[in-house]
Order: C-alpha cells, then sequence, then structure tokens
C-alpha cells in the first residue's frame, strides 16, 4: 500500500489537477494500490479563517467571498468533468457550501466564533477539494470513492491542533480498510486531510499544514510501504527557495534533520506528521507534482553520506524574545521550572531556550502573536520577585527572526557555530541569542528580521560552497573606466566562478543620468539597454538607500568616478557592511580625520575599504605600502613619478619642439584633464603623494605638501584654455632654458614628488644617469622607496600608470580580494 498526499499548490488550479489525475493514474495502469489524501485548493484555508473573522465581525461582504470559493470549485467541475455529469457534481458542492452559509449565518447572528466552530468552518476547505477531485477522478473512469477523515481520525478536543487518538484511530482506519479497500479492484480512498473528529463527533482540525499528517497517520495505520508527499518543489531544498534562489534538492535526509528543518519554518513537511511513519519506519518521499520524474527527497532513518557538513538552512520569519533576568534569579533554583511550568499550563510553545550559565537571565522565543499575554502572565507569576527587586520586569523584543542550520552531520564537527558567527559578522548581522540543542544537530540564532535574507543567503553560500560565493556589486560611474570593468568582469566571470568559486554579481548601476537596480542582477550582456530602457532620473542618495534597503549579503560599492558628492556617503555605506572600492582619490586626499575615519569604519565594521587605483593606476602600489607596514617596516623615503601625463611630456620636449606642441600632442592623445593645468600645476600629483604618505603612515595634511610650481604667472592665469596655449607659446623660452640648462648637464627633466622627514614636495628637477628615473620612457610611473629594510637599494614600482584598462584592472582585482576574504 501506498499513500499519496496532494497539497494545496497541487490542487489549486484546473492544471494542478489534471497533473495529479496523471499521476494517480500512473499508478493504478501500474496495479499499485494506492490511498490518496487531498489539501483543501491553494488558499481556501486562509480564505475561510478570513471569512470567520468577517462573519464575526458583522461585515456583511463575507458572502462574496464565499461566492468566490464555491465558484473556483465549480470552474474545475467545468473544466475537467463531461457537461452531462457536471450537474450532480455542481448540486453535490452546491449543498456543502449551502452548510458553510447556514454556519456563517449563525456566526453573524450570535457575534460568537468558538474554536470549535473555527475548526469547522475551515474544515470545508478539505471537504469540498476532495469532493470535486473525487468526481474529476471517477470521470475518467477511474474508480474512485470520496472518504471523509472525520469518521476515523479521532482526536481530543484541542481545537485548532488536536491531539490524535491513535488507538481508536488505528482499529477505524483499518477497520474502514478492509471493509472498502481490501479486495481486487476496490475504488481508491480519496480521503480529507486535515481533518478528524473528538468522540462527540465534533470536527476538529490537525494545525496548518495538517494533510501531511493525516497521511502519515493513515500510511502508519495501514503500515504502508511508502508516503509521498506531493508538492511545489523538487522535494527538501537546502533552504527555503523562495528566500534563498540558490538553495538545491536534499536527496535523502534523516527523519530526525526533517524534523528540525520542518519545525524550524520549512512548511514542506508538517512537522508533527512525520512521527507516525518514523515510528512505523516508513519512509516518506518529498516529489514535486509539476516535475513528477524527479527523485525528490527520500526521509527514512538514514541518509546517505554527504558532501556538506550541515543539510540545511530554516528560518522561523517573525518571532517575539521574551527576556526574564535578575539578580534574584541566581544560583536559586526553581525559577525556570516555574516559568515554563505557568507558560506550558498556559500552553503557550516555546520556540528556542536560551541561559546564560551566570543564571542572570533566561531568555526564550515565542509567537509575536501572544508576546503580550505571555508578559501578562509572566509578570502576574513573578510579581513577588519583582516586587523585591529580585526579578527586573519582564522585557519582550520584537521584529526579530530566528535561523537554523541544521544536520546530523555537525555532530561530529567542530567550527560550524565559528563559520555561522564570523560569516554573520561580516555582513553585520548582530546576533541576538543562540541556542544549540543537545543532540547537536541544530544551531539557532536570533537575529533581526530585517537581516533574514541577507543571513540566509550568506550561510547558504558559506555552508554548501559547491554554489560560488556571491559578490553584489553597486557600481557608480560608467564612464571609460567603468565601462571597461563591466566588460572585465563579463569576460572574466565564467573564470572566477570556475576556479574561484566566486560569482561577481552587478546589481546596481548608474552613470550621471540614469540608474538601474535589480536584485537579481543585471545582465553584462545588455546592461546599456536596459539603462536606457529601465533606467530612472539618477538620484545618489535614492541609489544608496537601495543599497541599503536590499541589505544583500557582500555587497560592494564601486565609485569608478572623480566626483566629490559621492565621497560622502562612503562612510555611511561602510557603516552599513557595505565595501567601497574607488580610484576616485578625493576621500583619502581631504582632511587627515576624513582619511582616517574611513578606515576605521572600514575595520570596526569588518569590510573593505580598498584604493590601490588612488596611485599609479593597476600598478601594485598602496598595496605594497601597506604590506611593509603591516609587517613592521618604516618608511625613509618615497620619490615617485606619479603622473603619466608629465612622463609623457617631458620625456617628448626635445630640442627643437615647441613646449606648446607637446602639451598639445598630450591634450589631443587624451592624456590630459581637459584643462591641461590640472595636470601641469602639480594638483594631482599632490593628492598621491599625499596619499603614499599616509599610507607609509604619516598623518599628513594637504597643506603639507609644497609645490613648486613650473608654470610661470602668466599660463596658470591665462582665462581660457587658448589663451593658456598662447602664453605657452609666449614663454617658449623659459621652457627652452630649462632643457637645456638640464641636457648641458647631462641630466633629463623629471616631475618628481618625494616625501621625506615628514615634508612632502614636488616640483620639476634634473636627474643624472645615476638616478633610477632618469631612464623612465613614455608616460609610465616609477616610485621607489626607501625604508629601514629597503635602504641601501630602494624598492621600486615601475610601470604604465594611467589608463582605461589598467585602472579598471585595478579596481577588479580589488573586487576579486573581497571576495577571497569572504572565503
Ligand atoms: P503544500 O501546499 O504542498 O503543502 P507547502 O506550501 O506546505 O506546500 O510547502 C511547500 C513549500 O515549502 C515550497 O513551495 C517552499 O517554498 C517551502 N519551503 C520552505 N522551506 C523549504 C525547504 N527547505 N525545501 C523545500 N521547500 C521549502
Ligand atoms: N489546508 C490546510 C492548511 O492550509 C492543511 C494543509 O494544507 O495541509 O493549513
Ligand atoms: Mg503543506
Amino acid at each position: 500500500m501506498q499513500v499519496l498526499k496532494f497539497g494545496g499548490t497541487s490542487v489549486g488550479s484546473v492544471e494542478s489537477i489534471r497533473q495529479v489525475i496523471e499521476i494517480i493514474d500512473k499508478h493504478r495502469q501500474n496495479g499499485d494500490q494506492i490511498t490518496v489524501v487531498f489539501s483543501a485548493m491553494g488558499g481556501i484555508t486562509n480564505q475561510l479563517i478570513e471569512i470567520g473573522r468577517m462573519a464575526i465581525s458583522g461585515e456583511p461582504d463575507y458572502m462574496e467571498l464565499v461566492r468566490r470559493i464555491e465558484d473556483r470549485h465549480f470552474n474545475i467541475v467545468k473544466a475537467l468533468i463531461p457537461v452531462k455529469e457536471q450537474g450532480k457534481v455542481v448540486a453535490h458542492v452546491r449543498g456543502i457550501v449551502n452548510e458553510l452559509e447556514d454556519l456563517l449565518r449563525g456566526v453573524s447572528l450570535i457575534r460568537e466564533l468558538t474554536p470549535r466552530t473555527h475548526d469547522l468552518i475551515t474544515s470545508f476547505g478539505e471537504r469540498l477539494s476532495t469532493t470535486v477531485i473525487t468526481e474529476c477522478v471517477r470521470s475518467r473512469g477511474i474508480p474512485a470513492q470520496f472518504c471523509d477523515a472525520r469518521q476515523f481520525i479521532k482526536t481530543d478536543a484541542q481545537f485548532g491542533h488536536a491531539e490524535v487518538n491513535y488507538t481508536l484511530t488505528n482499529a477505524l482506519i483499518q477497520d474502514h480498510f478492509a471493509k472498502n479497500s481490501d479486495r481486487p479492484g476496490a475504488a481508491i480512498q480519496m480521503i480529507t486531510g486535515f481533518i478528524g473528529s473528538t468522540e462527540k463527533n465534533e470536527t476538529t482540525t490537525l494545525g496548518r499544514g495538517g494533510s501531511d499528517y493525516t497521511a502519515s497517520i493513515i500510511g502508519a495505520a495501514l503500515n504502508a510501504d511508502i508516503i509521498d508527499i506531493w508538492t511545489d518543489v523538487d522535494g527538501m531544498m537546502t533552504a527555503d527557495p523562495r528566500k534563498v534562489p540558490n538553495a538545491f534538492n536534499i536527496p535523502t535526509i534523516t527523519y530526525a534533520e526533517a524534523m528540525e528543518l520542518s519545525h524550524f519554518g520549512a512548511k514542506v513537511i508538517y512537522p508533527p506528521s512525520l512521527q507516525p511513519a518514523f515510528a512505523q519506519n516508513i519512509p516518506v518521499r518529498v516529489l514535486n507534482t509539476f516535475n513528477p520524474t524527479h527523485e525528490g527527497t527520500v526521509v527514512s532513518r538514514t541518509a546517505d553520506r554527504r558532501q556538506y557538513t550541515i543539510t540545511g538552512i530554516s528560518s522561523i520569519d517573525d518571532i517575539a524574545l521574551v527576556n526574564l533576568q535578575g539578580s534574584g534569579m541566581i544560583g536559586v533554583a526553581g525559577v525556570s521550572a516555574k516559568l515554563f511550568g505557568v507558560l506550558a499550563a498556559h500552553k503557550i510553545s516555546v520556540i528556542l531556550i536560551s541561559q546564560a550559565s551566570s543564571e542572570h537571565s533566561i531568555c526564550f522565543a515565542i509567537d509575536p502573536r501572544g508576546a503580550e499575554d505571555v508578559k501578562a502572565i509572566l509578570d502576574a507569576e513573578f510579581a513577588i520577585e519583582i516586587e523585591q527587586g529580585h526579578i527586573d520586569s519582564v522585557a519582550i523584543e520584537r521584529d526579530l527572526s530566528v535561523i537554523a542550520t541544521v544536520g546530523e552531520g555537525m555532530k561530529k564537527s567542530s567550527g560550524i557555530a565559528g563559520k555561522l558567527f564570523s560569516v554573520l559578522g561580516k555582513n553585520g548581522v548582530n546576533i541576538v541569542a543562540v541556542a544549540q540543542g543537545s543532540s547537536e544537530i541544530n544551531i539557532s540564532v536570533v537575529i533581526n528580521r530585517n537581516n533574514l535574507s541577507k543571513a540566509l543567503n550568506a550561510l547558504h553560500n558559506i555552508f554548501f560552497q559547491s554554489e560560488a560565493r556571491v559578490l553584489n556589486l553597486y557600481l557608480v560611474g560608467i564612464g571609460l573606466i567603468g565601462k571597461t570593468l563591466l566588460k572585465q568582469i563579463f569576460d572574466q566571470s565564467e573564470f572566477l566562478r570556475s576556479e574561484k568559486l566566486l560569482k561577481v554579481c552587478v546589481v546596481g548601476m548608474t552613470n550621471t543620468k540614469k540608474m538601474v537596480l535589480d536584485p537579481q542582477g543585471i545582465s553584462l550582456n545588455n546592461w546599456y539597454d536596459r539603462l536606457l530602457t529601465e533606467g530612472v532620473t539618477t538620484s545618489l542618495p535614492a541609489f544608496v538607500e537601495k543599497i541599503k534597503d536590499y541589505n544583500l549579503p557582500n555587497s560592494v560599492f564601486i565609485d569608478c568616478t572623480s566626483d566629490k558628492d559621492i565621497v560622502q556617503f562612503y562612510e555611511s555605506l561602510l557603516d552599513a557592511n557595505i565595501s567601497v572600492v574607488t580610484p576616485n582619490k578625493v576621500a583619502n586626499s581631504g582632511p587627515y580625520s576624513e582619511y582616517r575615519r574611513l578606515q576605521r569604519t572600514a575595520l570596526n565594521r569588518g569590510v573593505k575599504f580598498l584604493y590601490e587605483t588612488n596611485v599609479g593606476a593597476g600598478l601594485p602600489i598602496i598595496n605594497t605600502v601597506q604590506g611593509l607596514i603591516t609587517s613592521g617596516d618604516r618608511f625613509l623615503k618615497i620619490e615617485a613619478i606619479l603622473s603619466g601625463t608629465l612622463s609623457f611630456i617631458f620625456n617628448t620636449f626635445k630640442p627643437g619642439i615647441s613646449f606648446a606642441d607637446v602639451v598639445r600632442e598630450a591634450k589631443e592623445k587624451g592624456y590630459t584633464e581637459p584643462d591641461p593645468r590640472d595636470d601641469l600645476s602639480g594638483q594631482d600629483v599632490a593628492r598621491k603623494i599625499l596619499i603614499l604618505a599616509r599610507e607609509a603612515g604619516f598623518p599628513l595634511e594637504p597643506d603639507d605638501v609644497t609645490i613648486t610650481n613650473m608654470l610661470p604667472a602668466s599660463c596658470l592665469l591665462a582665462p581660457t584654455i587658448p589663451a593658456f596655449f598662447d602664453e605657452l607659446e609666449r614663454n617658449n623660452d623659459y621652457f627652452e632654458s630649462l632643457l637645456s640648462e638640464a641636457e648641458a648637464n647631462g641630466e633629463k627633466l623629471r616631475f618628481i614628488a618625494s616625501f621625506e622627514n615628514g615634508k612632502a614636495t614636488i616640483g620639476l628637477r634634473p636627474v643624472g644617469p645615476e638616478h633610477p628615473f632618469y631612464q623612465l620612457t613614455g608616460a609610465d610611473n616609477i616610485v621607489s622607496f626607501t625604508t629601514e629594510r629597503y635602504k641601501d637599494r630602494p624598492l621600486v614600482v615601475k610601470g604604465p600608470g594611467a589608463g582605461a584598462e589598467v585602472t579598471a584592472s585595478g579596481v577588479f582585482a580589488d573586487v576579486v580580494s573581497i571576495g577571497s576574504y569572504l572565503a
């Protein structure tokens, strides 16, 4: 014998009921002996509860809702039953709905809805669905018989979640099946899930999701070979697929694990429903009605060996934490006995308990809907202790969630809690309380509800690593560098995924005009089209707000602009545990206190603020300084050529060529800023040497950098760019004399930034062949570090220090380094 159960989603529409009939028919053709249990059509139980509420509060519209329920069932009849048979079935459905209407009229008149009536109202969902589906199956020529479970599932009178009297129930079920099913060709029993009845034949329900329970009770009573729970997902997954898109199927799982997982919010199986199957050692399979060939999940005593230490992660989205604390609790026996005694007496179910070994406080999690009642109960129960000051008043904290990592594999393995806390910490998720069951197959943490999705996804990523870890990127600035970066990410994404287990996902992007954000990720195939078609007018504050709202794990904000206005958001982003990567020098070259604050915030939050490309584009300059400093070296001197533009100009400036023409060429080649004076004035170089000195451990302010101006005043003061070029022409003799003087001494002109004895200076200097900067060609940068360890021969970094490709690749490398830091 095989018991099949179809859930609300499997019987929610014409299409899905067609699937269900196919599955039943296939079993029949195989000659299997089956019994089938049905839930109400998806959503109907909730509607019935709502209708009850409306009726009792005298809202007349409840009849409208009843009509809608009736119509949904009529639609099934019309679609799946031949016309000539429809009348009889429609009349039957009408009859059941009439009974419901009479009941509701009574409720509405006396304005009273007892738990007993509530259960009676909700029983109509399963009664209607099972009636209609039985007729659909029969009209296909399959012998089937409607069977109301109230005739054999006998319970106590705890309406809402009644306890089963197994002795009576098992005997009645066995008797029913002996009479109706134990002969060849007997009709398939089509049974209403979820409902039972008391000894006085009052209708009861087995708890929300209780149709699973019905299937298990019947399976156990009949000693079935297997119980198949047909639902809308491919079995039990490593997490709720609606919350964790990367979740995947668990092929085999033990009863204990499945119970822990489903107890903690994974709805797939209603937790008590596993007990009867477990007791009889009957395997339970979870299968997908919409993908019937998938093997789903088998729940049994043992599970196959697994690749992962944990089996799954689940959550309860909304809980309240009750905290009882006070010095009077220390060492006093019986406080917890009293506490849990009174909770049990009031039938309050406790989700999780945590007590520190100091015994100074006990906290426990409950359904938030009961929180006020619990507080009142405890205030009354501990009134004397509170009055005497032994216990502080009872405190309730709301808007919390519990996350549980579950798995038998955790028993034998250490470091899981450490991993769990470290991932949550890195993502800025504060842990409010922790509990580990002594069975060691469940570690639970309580966190703020608004962090739930981030925490679930981050944990899933770390514990199920065959799936790549995800980095979520937000890009501001889609100019030359930004575009190049997007292309590099696109080209490299496959490699990163397969070799580094890193999935780089661009979640938001904005230029000065438009912005687009999508938490599912923006495909880099056609990002420009999306920006154009879906983009909305750019607002940086709105962009940043969205980033914080999404609250995605492992988020990185990339600023590919040189904008002053964006920098003001860095601190709040870092503070929200979002890493920042940028070639933008503004933040690091302002007041020292601001530079310091960003560093501190990143450190405190455990996120990264990376800006390798602030100096020398993709050349490893900042990383080199940081590496030396962290390993204990001390800087004596830094000398550098930090402007590719100025390198080009002074490498091209030869006798016979006018200086103005050289600058013009540099401008035409795109090497200069739109106003070449921004380069020639040395301002940009000043920022870079300032940042280098700071990285080397010196708290320099911008004013501490002395620039020896190389441009005559008339050039600097020229009102327009053409006028500036005219002034350069007019001053050609001056530039030529600088050049010829240097050449006469066998030297070359170099625009050098240096830092020594706490002072930074910048200016044009002639250098001879013995100097390492003499040989520099083209637009290259060069930096020479003299330190305690590199004293005799300085450490030199040299290479192209400008250009979109190398800058973007430096930014990219910073981003990827954040990915490996997450590992
Ligand atoms: P049914 O109507 O078939 O009883 P339920 O809604 O009770 O279906 O349970 C199925 C749903 O459980 C899935 O649609 C899925 O979103 C949710 N779910 C939560 N956690 C898990 C998990 N770990 N594995 C699979 N599904 C899960
Ligand atoms: N229809 C009931 C509910 O929605 C029982 C079930 O679906 O299992 O809770
Ligand atoms: Mg269910």
